[in-house]
């Protein structure tokens, strides 16, 4: 598994603390760096098999085709694509051009992955969306028209002054897409970023813990009418269409992480990232001093709980050391005596009523 991260955006939005920067002009300097890191780090990336690639960001489609294709170049000189890989791009709606896909179909890419948040113009103009909702819908026609069948979609609930209604019409506008796999996240309030700082100043309010699992509860169920399978906490896939990227994450998979602030595992106990500095990133040459981080025994028993619960297919016990094992079992038997979780053989995982109240599960199951 691959991921590369593009740390560039055309304007930030409100609420997003992801590390990314407006300073286009380095986007060439930031190419050359990043093409740097994947000679010299060819060695890793031919072990980790590029059976999954996922560029996200940032806005990976503020790259240009140019751009994009060295990248994808580069990389099939190290790692060439396995057979049936998933190649995913994270585009935002407003950088959807006939242009901008028909670049794309020359190159390995068979997954979009494009963040709608809302179809609410309101909102969108709130959050300093760059689209609107007639370019989110255009976006996905001219992909389906080019060919792309596998495009997924993220929703965004819980937002400022976002009513149930207004959500069960994004709700309904998404499902009306069809599309094979969608994302719906509850606002996060980072602090430091503008929309915290609004929400400091009184002028934007934060939805009650009621209304936010009402529309979560909301998309659980829609989602359910409409066949599509509820795999992981914050994703719905129709049959057959879950991100293999993230499942890899989610099953504790090997993966090289590319890119400023990118982070790599080694599918055993270390952990590293690339700092999240660009400037930093293009004077070493794409080679910035990795900070790692080994993961002693308890922190790997809480993240294969953590990873573990949020998905459909459960934590498997089995692969835990007999200490952690019997700690779970216990942690976890009120709440499946509750219905909030249940135990098949080795596999413990949540039920419906205990993916709602995940957070405070898992908060139980730490040590
Ligand atoms: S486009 Fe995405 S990464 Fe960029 S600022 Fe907005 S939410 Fe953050």
């Amino acid at each position: 598994m691959i991921y590369i991260h593009i740390p560039f955006c055309k304007s930030r939005c409100l609420y997003c603390d992801f590390f990314s920067s407006t300073s286009s002009e380095m986007k060439n300097d930031f190419v050359k760096a990043l093409l740097k890191e994947i000679e010299g780090r060819a060695e890793e990336l031919r072990l980790a098999r590029a059976n999954t690639i996922y560029i996200g960001g940032g806005t990976p489609s503020q790259l240009s085709a140019e751009h994009l294709k060295s990248i994808f170049d580069a990389l099939q000189l190290v790692a060439p694509l396995c057979d049936g890989a998933e190649v995913t791009i994270e585009c935002n709606p407003d950088d959807i051009t006939h242009e901008f896909v028909s670049s794309l179909k020359s190159m390995p890419v068979n997954r979009i992955s494009m963040g709608v948040q809302t179809f609410d113009d309101g909102l969108l103009r709130l959050l300093r969306r760059r689209h609107t909702s007639v370019q989110a819908h255009r976006a996905v026609s001219m992909l389906r028209e080019a060919g792309y069948k596998n495009i997924s979609l993220d929703l965004m609930y819980g937002l400022p002054g976002q009513t149930m209604d207004m959500w069960k019409r994004d709700v309904e506008e998404v499902m009306s897409l069809q599309v094979p796999h969608l994302s719906a996240y509850s606002l996060q309030w980072e602090e430091g970023t503008p929309l915290y700082r609004m929400l400091e100043r009184g002028e934007v309010a934060e939805a009650s813990d009621e209304v936010s699992r009402e529309m979560y509860e909301y998309i659980v169920r829609t989602a359910a009418m409409y066949s599509m399978e509820h795999y992981e906490v914050s994703n719905f896939a129709m049959p057959g269409m879950r991100a293999r990227h993230n499942s890899g994450y989610w099953r504790d998979e090997p993966y090289v992480g590319l890119g400023p602030g990118a982070h790599s595992y080694d599918g055993a106990n270390v952990r590293s990232s690339n700092p999240s500095d660009l400037k930093g990133y293009i004077m070493s040459a794409g080679m910035p001093e990795r900070e790692v981080e080994i993961l002693d025994e308890d922190c790997l028993y809480e993240e294969k709980v953590l990873k573990g619960l949020r998905t459909i297919d459960g934590l498997d016990l089995s692969t835990l050391k007999p200490r952690y094992r019997e700690y779970a079992v216990k942690m976890a038997e009120p709440h499946v005596r509750d219905g909030r979780m249940m135990q098949c053989g080795e596999v413990l995982r949540l039920t419906e009523d205990g993916i709602f109240v995940s957070n405070d599960i898992m908060s139980d199951m730490m040590l």
